[in-house]
């Protein structure tokens, strides 16, 4: 994301002034790498910290147009999720074998990064304290009850239903009627991990390029991508460009719905917080199509964000999505009506970003227009901190030919379905953001929602419901 107005999300603002890093040079002239990757967030240096892990020789290039973690990584909510509760969704595409293979490396992918940034010292505020998904309002009661089943049933199961009392209290708000938890989640100041896999990545010989936006690739046996002043030529090329890889092939405007999640987070009330009784280092989140999701800093702050409200019209990049919120006063509002002790207060920042959501609520990998050395992966549909690990293991194993669990994967064999051509897709994504947001006033009111309503957000259930981010 190109800064040229110097707005940058609160918690890239507050990694950056910690940090003593230099910005790294500008791509000039032309260059020879095995790999080349194409984006600096958390796949592209996960990407290129297992390939640099199995293979310490190769020659690695990471190019970003910007800083690394301008994009999603370094402003999103912070939630480290497993691919749980996509259990029946993994099953339907993948069989339940890989099914279960995915729901278990997704869990191992949050302590991967534990480790890591233990090994690292990366002080990212990674807190293990698990997953709390809640319900609202009567009709989110009991929603996660078929997953949770279908989990037991294959000895899978990390969650737990909560007693009413509990799950208020480590929720934080008398709002809550309900709750499951796992231990299997995390909360992390999202962009202090991704400056700390920056800083890791250096230290482990790779060559990273900032502001080195690629302008071109050209695909070919030996790719060869262009910056503004430079190229580099390499054996493998990675594009981990998450929502804006349609913006270099356009193939990929219709696997994708690009659409904003909104953040507010207040100011440190370590008195407040306390009041609330939320549990620290939690991840909670509602059950509602658009989720609300939350948790507390350990400088005693609460972050809230919202999924599913500004979308953009052909997977175009907004400049909206790098500013404050324009949702900030019903944010605020809305962590006021959660957390009494904090009405009324003015947050400290909002912010939002660009979310690339998939037809099925997965992200997907696969090789460029079947070219052998060219691989991409994106689609992660705001649940990406934690499975872009898992992205990184998929597309380094890809990047170093190797013949294993993840290059056998069905997850590597592109998107899984397209979304309608525009302008219906705009149109329709509005009308289905309309009824969900209906119902779902209808029902925190305690009335029935419309008919129509109801059936219109099931079409975005059915497209894979909106995890968090
Ligand atoms: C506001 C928000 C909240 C979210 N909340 C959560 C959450 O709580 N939990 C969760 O699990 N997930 C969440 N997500 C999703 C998660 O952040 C993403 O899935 C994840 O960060 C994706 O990482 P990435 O590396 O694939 O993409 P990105 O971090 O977006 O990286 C792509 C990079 O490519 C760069 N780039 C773009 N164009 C070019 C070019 N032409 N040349 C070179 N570089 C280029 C960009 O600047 C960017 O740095 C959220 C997302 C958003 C936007």
């Amino acid at each position: 994301m190109n800064s040229m107005h110097g707005f940058r999300p609160f918690w890239l603002e507050q990694a950056l002034r910690d940090e003593q890093a230099q910005p790294a040079p500008p791509l000039a002239g032309p260059v020879h790498a095995d790999v080349c990757i194409v984006g600096g967030g958390y796949t592209g240096l996960w990407t290129a910290l297992q390939i640099k892990r199995q293979a310490p020789m190769k020659e690695v290039v990471l190019l970003e147009s910007d800083i690394c973690g301008a994009g999603a990584s370094g402003r999103n909510g912070g939630c480290v999720l497993s691919w749980a509760t996509k259990f029946m969704t993994l099953c339907r595409l993948f069989g339940l074998d890989e099914a279960a293979r995915l729901v278990r490396a997704s869990e191992q992918a949050i302590d991967g990064i534990g480790a890591f940034v233990r090994e690292h010292q990366i002080d990212c505020d990674f807190r293990r304290e698990g997953v709390l998904y809640t319900a609202t309002a009567d009709a989110q009661v009991g929603s996660a009850d078929a997953v949770i089943a279908e989990l037991a049933a294959h000895d899978l199961n990390s969650y737990i239903t909560l007693p009413v009392d509990e799950a208020r209290r480590k929720s934080g708000t008398r709002r809550t009627l309900a709750g499951v938890f796992s231990p299997r989640g995390a909360t992390v100041q999202p962009a202090r991990l991704v400056r700390g896999l920056r800083r890791v990545a250096i230290e482990m010989g790779v060559r990273i390029h900032e502001h080195s936006p690629v302008v071109a690739v050209e695909p070919s046996a030996k790719p060869r991508v262009r910056t503004t002043r430079g190229s580099v030529e390499a054996d493998k090329l990675v594009l981990a460009l998450n929502a804006w890889l349609p913006q270099l092939f356009k193939e990929f405007k219709r696997t994708i719905v690009v659409v904003s999640s909104d953040m507010v987070v207040s100011e440190p009330r370590p008195e407040l917080l306390a009041q609330t009784g939320l549990a620290e280092g939690l991840a909670v989140l509602d059950s509602r199509t658009f989720v609300y999701y939350y948790h507390s800093t350990s400088d005693g702050r609460i972050m809230l964000g919202k999924g599913g409200n500004t979308f953009a019209y052909g997977a175009r990049m907004l400049p909206v999505f790098d500013q404050p919120s324009p949702y900030e006063a019903s944010l605020a509002n809305a962590l006021g009506e959660l957390f009494p002790p904090f009405a009324g207060l003015p947050v400290a920042a909002s912010w939002n970003g660009p979310s690339d959501r998939a037809t099925t609520g997965l992200p997907f990998f696969g090789r460029l227009r079947d070219h052998h050395s060219i691989f991409y992966g994106l689609g992660y549909s705001g649940n990406g901190v934690g499975p872009s690990y898992m992205g990184g293991q998929i597309l380094s194993s890809l990047a170093l030919g190797k013949d294993d669990a993840w290059t056998m994967s069905g997850i590597v064999r592109g998107p899984r379905g397209h979304f309608p051509p525009e302008p219906f897709r705009y149109v329709g994504s509005l009308l289905v953001r309309g009824a969900i947001r209906r119902k779902e006033r209808a029902q925190d009111a305690g009335r029935v929602p419309a008919a129509l309503d109801s059936a219109l957000a099931r079409l975005a259930d059915a497209a894979g419901k909106a995890d968090h981010g």
